[in-house]
């Protein structure tokens, strides 16, 4: 089997490409190594596995037809694991138009490519941020997800809506998974556990929005893993699955562990909630687990001390 992973040298796209590897599957990862955070950090994400006979490293965007149109003319792909995008809600306040180009236009492009050189399947990174404020709590796939808060979650249901559109019109298999706040070693150094982490280990103030009891599903990187990579197996129709923990942690609570296991204090600063953060996220993995598998058990106690152990081996490098 042959595998795309379109931004396989993020944090999770890293992740899948060493799975997959291990699993016997070639891999092509392909990655334009912007600079959301440094680049320097991506290329470290996969230096391990360049030496690997199963997977080649492809330089490029999505944004670029041609490039992936010679991508493609290369050799067939039995699967596209999509997950090359703008990640972050805050700054996708900031620079909508640049998310709604990658993310949007940039999955159409992948769609469309992968279509016209016959791909039977498509596995694609989309978001919980998409249930937006839902008030019905866990979040259930069948939940409506007409008002997301921030453009980052509207491209998120636009890419659900386009891989439908393309299900239905090629008749190609896809799977849009809906990914609750991942985290575990080379987690993006801008999401809240990292920086929480690296401004408690320097003793510098950590700005924390709001009065600390939003609630989010953690999910620990490995589950996520086991997840995609049933996702990738059983592709078939068009599915839309939650990827959580399916438990919800608190702000405050999350810091307070941090602090007992890297047994420091946070300089808490205190500052105004954020436009686009929604207050909670958690996910009912009851379709996923039933036609998945699916089955997450990292708790986040175990998950949080296996960040820092991975944090405090390469925290002069993050
Ligand atoms: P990441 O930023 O670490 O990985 C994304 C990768 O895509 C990066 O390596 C980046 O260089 C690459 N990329 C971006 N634009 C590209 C382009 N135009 N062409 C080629 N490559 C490009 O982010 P991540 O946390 O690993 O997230 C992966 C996916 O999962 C994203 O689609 C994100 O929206 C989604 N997601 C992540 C989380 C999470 O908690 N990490 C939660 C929900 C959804």
């Amino acid at each position: 089997m042959r595998v795309l992973v379109t931004g396989g040298a993020g944090f999770i796209g890293s992740h899948l490409c060493e799975r997959l590897v291990e699993n016997g599957v070639d891999v092509v990862c392909l990655d334009n190594f912007n600079r959301y955070y440094d680049p320097r950090i991506k290329r470290g994400n996969i230096r391990h596995l360049e030496k690997q006979r199963r997977f080649s490293l492809v330089e490029g965007d999505i944004l670029k037809r041609r490039f992936l149109d010679s991508l493609f003319k290369k050799h067939p792909f039995d699967v596209i694991v999509h997950l090359a995008a703008r990640a972050g809600v805050r700054p996708s306040i900031r620079h909508p138009g640049l998310y709604q180009r990658v993310n949007v236009e940039g999955t159409l492009n992948v769609l469309e490519t992968g279509v016209r050189y016959d791909t039977p399947k498509f596995v694609i990174a989309s978001s919980s941020s998409v249930y937006g404020n839902n008030q019905k709590v866990p979040f259930s796939e069948d939940d409506p997800v007409d008002h997301p808060i921030s453009p980052y979650a509207a491209t998120k249901k636009a890419c659900e809506l386009l891989a439908y559109t393309y299900h239905k019109l090629h008749s190609v298999s896809v799977t849009c998974l809906r990914f609750f706040t991942v985290y575990g070693p080379r987690q993006r150094p801008d999401m809240a556990i990292h920086k929480f982490t690296r401004l408690i280990a320097s003793g510098r103030e950590m700005p924390v929005y709001g009065d600390g009891s939003t609630q989010r599903d953690y999910t620990y990187i490995t589950d996520i893993i086991d997840g995609v990579w049933s996702a990738i197996d059983r592709c078939r129709d068009f599915r839309i699955y939650n990827l959580g923990e399916s438990q919800t942690v608190e702000l405050n609570r999350l810091i307070g562990l941090l602090e007992k296991y890297m047994d420091a204090s946070a300089k808490i600063k205190r500052l105004p909630d954020q436009p686009g953060d929604v207050s909670i996220t958690f996910a009912d993995v009851r379709k996923a687990r039933k036609e998945l598998g699916y089955s997450p058990h990292v708790s986040i106690e175990q998950g949080l001390q296996e960040f820092i152990r991975w944090f405090r081996g390469v925290r002069d490098l993050v």
